[in-house]
């Protein structure tokens, strides 16, 4: 049977995580309580108007060394065919 492995160069550990970073803009209007549509008694952060994505990037680090690779890297530099 053939499984995928995945397996850090450097270090060669096998314990690899995905990492989805992305920053968002959270607005909330000035209305006549606390700022935010819905937000009446207190600002709760969770309550937006709008939000707005700025910036999102996936790469692999390396449990162990905490080396970051390009996600393209998941194909060919850290996969290896395991034959069990
Ligand atoms: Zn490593």
């Amino acid at each position: 049977m053939k499984e995928q492995s995945y397996i850090c160069p450097i270090c060669n550990n096998s314990e690899l995580m995905l990492r989805h970073e992305a920053s968002y803009i959270y607005s909330y209007v000035l209305d006549s309580d606390a700022p935010g549509r819905n937000n009446q008694e207190e600002f709760l952060p969770y309550l937006y108007d709008k939000r707005e994505q700025k910036d999102q990037t996936d790469y692999i680090v390396c449990n162990k060394c905490g080396t970051k690779y390009p996600y393209a890297f998941i194909h060919g530099i850290l996969d290896r065919d395991i034959f069990s």
